[in-house]
């Protein structure tokens, strides 16, 4: 069972806060598209012919890609891999792409799983983001891709910025609940570097992000949509029974995954791979018949801590039996030792051979496991 990734790295315009790889260049995008099925033919070894159960179109903005592009991929996909009949084939938009007439064209080449880069109901934090739609579009396209038959749905939505306000994140939490979206992704806005938004703060013309609005705001999230019957599956992600993404949990469970495009990661079990983060770079080795990445062999204590790391970040928690049989009994007690000071804290619980973050220690959760590694 394994997932491919396809990195679409085009953007309308460059959000502040963003520092995935993307260009808001669009002139390269027929020959990027090229680049990609001569990928994919170089990388058909690499799944070793396992059952594809997930494709996701990621970016970047996936949604600027026209029909017969995405059916060009679609096809040299089906014809390369195989894609299991009922595989979740998720596509990231954002909502000023998402007509009526797009949306029935992304059902047609295959699409059944849309994640809308919805972000905020509000104007005021949609020109603060410098996100190229605006708050009516937010709202509108939720309501025409649930009227085009898009069932499965997700929407991003970010907190703790500084043009939200307690009460405005409460709107649009309960705006997504009133529109019965079944998955919600939530981050807190963070400062990376190099980012237009980390240079506004240094200039001082913005204010720095202020850590306990964002602590509060995802408390608040946490006890909201849990209300609301959603279930926090993941730190960062919330979903109705039966609604979860299964591209995402499937890392979280250590599947494989081929990468496709610029940026993209690739796992194997043993080794990771990423390509080159420039599309210039990208398009001229495809061109030359190469695929150009670096690779990085995996210890068995780097698997362990990616273990870790993002089994501490799901509902389920981190296994001990299974930390057992595949590391050893010595890095079991390790970690048993290691997380009693988080157990006393209240912040993590042990249920069986299970190590489970409490409500108050998923603000927490990279710090905790980064503590708990080997
Ligand atoms: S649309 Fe997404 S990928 Fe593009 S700049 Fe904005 S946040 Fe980044």
């Amino acid at each position: 069972m394994a997932g491919i990734y396809l990195h679409i790295p085009f953007c309308r315009q460059a959000c502040y806060y963003c520092n995935f790889h993307f260009s808001t260049s669009l002139q390269q995008k027929e020959p990027l598209v090229d680049c990609l099925l001569a990928e994919m033919t170089l990388q058909q070894p690499y799944l070793q012919g396992q059952p594809v159960h997930t494709l996701y179109f990621g970016g970047g903005t996936p949604s600027l890609l026209a029909e017969d592009d995405l059916r060009r991929l679609m096809e040299r996909l089906h014809a390369l891999f195989p894609i299991a009949p009922e595989a979740e084939i998720t596509l990231e938009a954002n909502p000023d792409d998402l007509q009526p007439g797009k949306l029935r064209a992304l059902k047609t080449v295959g699409i059944n799983r849309l994640s809308i880069g919805v972000q905020s109901f509000h104007e005021a934090d949609l020109r603060w983001m410098n996100r190229a739609h605006n708050s009516s579009q937010a709202l509108q396209c939720i309501q025409d891709a649930q009227a085009a038959g898009f069932d499965n749905l997700s929407i991003d939505l970010i907190y703790g910025g500084p043009t939200l306000s307690d009460e405005g994140w409460a709107q649009n939490v309960q705006q997504a609940i009133a529109l019965k979206v079944p998955h919600l992704s939530c981050y807190a806005l963070t400062v990376e570097p190099g980012t237009a938004l980390d240079a506004f703060i240094r200039k001082q013309q913005v204010a720095p992000v202020d850590p306990d609005k964002a602590a509060r705001h995802f408390e608040q999230l946490m006890q909201w949509v849990g209300q609301a019957g959603y279930e926090h599956y993941e730190i960062s992600n919330f979903a109705l029974p039966g609604w979860r993404s299964r591209h995402n949990s499937s890392y979280w469970q250590g599947h494989h995954y081929l990468g496709l495009g610029p940026s993209a990661h690739s796992f194997n079990g043993h080794s990771r791979q990423w390509n080159v983060s420039n599309n210039a770079r990208y398009i001229n080795a495809l061109q030359e018949g190469k695929v150009p990445f670096e690779i990085e062999n995996l210890t068995p204590a780097m698997m362990l801590n990616e273990y870790i790391m993002t089994s501490l970040r799901t509902l389920e928690g981190c296994n001990l039996t299974l930390v057992e049989e595949r590391y050893g009994a010595d890095k079991r007690r390790e970690l048993e030792r290691g997380s009693q000071v988080f157990v006393e804290a209240g912040q993590m619980r042990q249920e069986g051979s299970m190590l489970v973050l409490n409500p108050e220690g998923r603000l927490f959760a990279d710090g905790i496991a980064a503590e708990l590694f080997v």
